[in-house]
């Protein structure tokens, strides 16, 4: 018998998908784990489920208590399906360029929602400040505190990266992907490191994020903005601090779109924005490897939850980002 507890039993132990048209342009094994499997659909349920249960251990979530976090989205969809689960309740701050679906699903799962003006980090009223006051204010309430909070890049060590590392075989030559809080890329690199020294590992950036800058030449400095949510960032927070990080790469949004055009009509993989962005970087870092190197990226979430912008062609082409390939 192969029974899950449940939600919270069923969270992780994705599989990892070699990206076929991509790995046979490059010459490299490109593989994507595939987080979008997950039981609440994203990457996030595992960073979820360890800042919940962390905050368990520690006597800090009591029986009837809340969940307040400030989200882009995922780790709001992913903390909410485990409230249920547990029976907690859980207020949500998401900024309202954020996407209708995302919005609308968290409604449905029975969150408290509250959009807000998208605000820069400096601001007061940024939605990750906004939710931490939210739930000072609040009786028998947590913070998640995504950015900052460690049990969020724990999941990706203890789960994530040992998963990866069984199901390659230990046969990984580098790993690369973007970073929202940092959660999936500094848990993951920290124990691939850990383990082999000699495993690349690569921050992929989008436009509008000083990640990249940061990396290449020591200042967080940002050119140019993205369509993508979730990722990107303009400060190294308390997840990434720490992390091996031995490059870095760029991908713009036509580059990341036509690479989810490419796994839609050539793998039949139906993905979101940040996952064109983590793709989008493999790509170029097999093209700087050289053919032959196993490299692994993220599958983050689904298409599903952009359906009305990355896979709007009126949308698109507003944007002027209609792809070649669409
Ligand atoms: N992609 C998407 C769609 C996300 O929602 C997130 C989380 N904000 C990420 C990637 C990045 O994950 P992490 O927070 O672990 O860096």
């Amino acid at each position: 018998m192969d029974i899950k507890g449940g939600f919270v039993g069923a969270v992780g132990n994705t599989p990892l998908i070699r990206l076929n048209s991509l790995s046979d342009e490059t010459g490299c094994e490109i593989l994507g784990k595939a987080e979008f499997l997950n039981p609440g659909g994203s990457v996030k349920d595992r960073a979820a489920l360890y800042i919940i249960e962390d905050a368990e251990r520690r006597g800090l979530l009591k029986p009837g208590g809340t969940v307040v976090e400030g989200t882009a989205g995922n780790t709001g969809i992913g903390l909410t399906h485990i409230c249920n689960a547990k029976g907690y309740k859980c207020v949500i701050i998401i900024p309202e360029t954020q996407s209708q679906e995302k919005i609308d699903l968290l409604r449905t799962l029975g969150a408290e929602v509250r959009p807000v003006p998208a605000v820069p980090y400096r601001d007061p009223n940024n939605y990750v400040k906004l939710s931490g006051r939210t739930a000072d204010e609040m009786e028998n309430a947590i913070w998640a505190n995504q950015f900052e909070n460690l049990a969020n890049r724990q999941a990706h060590y203890e789960m994530t990266g040992p998963e990866i590392w069984a199901q390659t075989d230990g046969k990984i030559d580098a790993w690369v992907a973007a970073t929202g809080t940092g959660g999936t890329y500094a848990g993951v690199s920290m124990f691939l490191k850990e383990t082999n020294p000699n495993v690349k590992c690569v921050v992929a950036d989008p436009m509008g994020s000083g990640l990249y800058h940061y990396f290449k030449h020591g200042e967080v400095k940002s050119e140019g903005n993205s369509v993508t949510e979730g990722i990107g960032n303009g400060r190294i927070t308390g997840n990434m601090e720490g992390a091996p990080v031995d490059d870095a790469i760029q991908v713009d949004d036509p580059f990341a779109l036509k690479m989810i055009y490419q796994m839609l009509k050539q793998d039949g993989l139906f993905m979101g924005g940040s996952v064109g962005i983590n793709v989008g970087a493999a790509v170029k870092l097999a093209q700087q490897m050289g053919p032959g190197q196993t490299i692994v990226t993220v599958l983050c979430d689904g298409g599903a939850r952009y359906q009305s912008k990355l896979f709007n062609p009126a949308w698109l082409e507003q944007k002027g980002l209609l792809p070649e390939n669409f």
